[in-house]
């Protein structure tokens, strides 16, 4: 496994040489191949929600709009009406939006384009490149040929012009019931490209569109529609995946045969992302099948998930230029995204105390009646973000894993006879351990020097552990979701996919505490950082009697080391 290019573990992306997309973009401009002019398009079918892959390809597009003072465009290739939809309309748009790619007043769907498309094939029709064939899907396929093999003919090949003419417009009327006739286009059946084996542009199929309803029932093949969409909307630059590379001479073939303007169409490496699945068929099935909790579960790669599990836009769009675009395929190790995110995050994401496994403490020479109000710093990365106030009282609850009744010489938390910090407040010494008749802790004791009061150390006395904590009396309580990789391996896929699910992906806390302020800025979508716990945020399943919030990531590093260790 390796990143997709050298500059992934390079800290400023803004330094990386000129892709090899923006080097021909730069020659066409030199040679003023399109008149200079940059125009670019990201072109979904609504069949799903986009993921992570989807984004790379969007900032891409967009990234190279702006770049080179261009426009970009937001397409529905919607050519397919048994699995599309409107409310994957509505979410694609959502998720563009969020990511920044502004595509202004230029939102299209090729479905605006039939009428257009079908006034092109008669036109290839009345030259003689196109023809009606009778051959079932089965027997198309089963004349193909293969890689080492011609196919054969098609018998309806050689109908004439005016037939075909007729047929096609009675295949538009309706006359014909599904899958009786196509229309192809008329290349070559020996072409050891087999996308320019008579391709089919036309399939009938008696099936409302989410747009244009009953109107049609013949309907355009992508490899037919795409190259027209592109050509009527005058993009310069078609960036796809590698898979349509075998495409490129049929698309350039229906263009040229046109005579139609002609964008240059121009591949990369798709992402792959370690520990997921980027399928839109495997996607849809976690969610049909309900092992995540929709298209926008907090685990799923999608840019819905990522949203709701608090990632940014901008940590998308870092890690978009740090991956960089290659023309070989590869797979990128998810802890780089969650790199970016915690890059991020670190930089906007204010500070908190919560306790996800809490262990009481009680403070004996705290007096019972009294409480206070201590000082806390809302980011140390960004002092303009201020201070607020964090409630202090006899009794806290701090993290059980911060406290060992018996600890090994390394452990530098609280232990008996130990001395730590409480984070902005005091010195504590644990004096006594409370166990109930099953020997378990049920509370801590301890004393507190009030000269130590906001953290400091009166006389240069050192402790090795500060902890956090928060106010038994003050605290709100929430429940937690915590995530971990969907996939228990590094590349899952194949048949049996489903059996690689990390069964324990996902980790409620029924209760956890948290300081009142937090609280009180609880909006769904709000993102924090619980000290040494995490990055979080507020999901949308809150209300006002419950709060719920998602870990978006830990604090631990795993990309550093691995990028450390690779300069070593
Ligand atoms: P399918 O075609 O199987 O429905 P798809 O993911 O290719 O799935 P599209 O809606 O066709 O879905 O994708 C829209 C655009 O996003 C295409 O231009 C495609 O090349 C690009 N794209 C899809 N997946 C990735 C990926 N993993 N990395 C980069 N770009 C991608
Ligand atoms: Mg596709």
């Amino acid at each position: 496994m390796h990143s997709e290019s050298d500059a992934a573990t390079e800290n400023h992306p803004e330094k990386q040489p000129l892709n090899f997309i923006h080097q021909i973009i730069e020659e066409d401009n030199r040679t003023g191949k399109f008149g200079s002019r940059v125009h670019t398009r990201f072109p979904p079918e609504p069949n799903g929600y986009l993921h992570i892959g989807h984004a790379k390809a969007i900032l891409l597009n967009y990234g190279t709009a702006v770049k080179y003072n261009g426009k970009f465009n937001l397409r529905f290739d919607d050519t397919n009406p048994i699995k599309e939809e409107e409310e994957y309309v509505q979410s694609i748009i959502e998720d563009v939006k969020w990511l920044g790619a502004d595509y202004e007043d230029r939102l299209f769907y090729g479905s605006d384009y039939f009428e257009q498309m079908y006034e092109y094939a008669v036109q290839l029709t009345r030259k003689g490149k196109a023809y009606v064939c009778d051959l079932s899907a089965e027997e198309i396929k089963a004349t193909r040929g293969t890689l080492t093999e011609p196919g054969q003919e098609s018998p309806y090949r050689k109908r004439s012009i005016a037939e075909n003419l007729d047929l096609l417009e009675r295949m538009k009327a309706g006359e014909f019931p599904d899958g009786s006739r196509t229309l192809r286009a008329k290349i070559d059946m020996a072409s050891p490209n087999l996308n320019m084996r008579d391709p089919v542009m036309y399939r009938i199929l008696h099936a409302p569109h989410h747009r244009t309803g009953n109107k049609w029932c013949i309907y355009p093949m992508y490899d037919w529609a795409h190259g027209l969409e592109d050509s009527i909307e005058r993009i310069t630059h078609s960036l796809c995946t590698l898979e349509f590379e075998d495409h490129r001479p049929l698309y350039d073939w229906f263009l040229i045969e046109l005579d139609a303007y002609r964008p240059q169409q121009i591949e990369f490496a798709r992402l792959n992302l370690t520990y997921t699945v980027m399928s839109k068929r495997r996607l849809l099935e976690l969610v049909k099948k309900r092992y995540v909790n929709g298209w926008d579960d907090p685990r799923m790669p999608t840019i819905s998930g990522m949203r709701r599990r608090g990632y940014t836009p901008e940590a998308i769009q870092n890690f978009a230029e740090r991956i960089g675009v290659a023309k070989r395929d590869s797979t990128v190790d998810v802890a780089l995204l969650e790199f970016s995110v915690r890059e991020h995050l670190n930089k906007i994401a204010p500070r908190f105390m919560g306790v996800l496994n809490p262990l009481k403490i009680v403070i004996d020479n705290y007096p019972e009646d009294r409480e206070e109000l201590l000082e806390a710093i809302n980011n140390p990365e960004d002092l303009s973000a201020g201070t607020r106030q964090v409630p202090f009282s006899r009794e806290l609850y701090i993290e059980a894993d911060d406290f060992m009744e018996d600890p090994p010489k390394n452990f530098f938390r609280l232990a008996p006879g130990r001395e730590v910090r409480l984070r902005y407040a005091y010195f504590i010494t644990c004096t006594n351990v409370i166990k109930d008749s099953d020997g378990n802790i049920t509370e801590v004791h301890c004393s507190y020097d009030p000269a130590t009061s906001g953290g400091d150390s009166p006389n240069g006395r050192k402790v090795k552990g500060t902890l956090h904590w928060v106010s038994a009396r003050h605290a709100r309580t929430a429940e937690v979701r915590l995530y971990d990789r969907l996939f228990n391996v590094e590349n899952p896929g194949g048949e049996h996919f489903l059996e690689q699910l990390n069964p324990t992906s996902l980790t409620i806390v029924d209760k956890c505490y948290l300081e009142p302020a937090l609280a009180e800025q609880a909006v769904p979508g709000f993102r924090f950082q619980f000290e040494r716990l995490g990055y979080f945020c507020i999901d949308p399943d809150t209300t006002p009697t419950k709060l719920v919030l998602n870990r978006t990531v830990t604090l631990r590093d795993t990309w550093a080391k691995i990028a450390q260790k690779q300069q070593k």
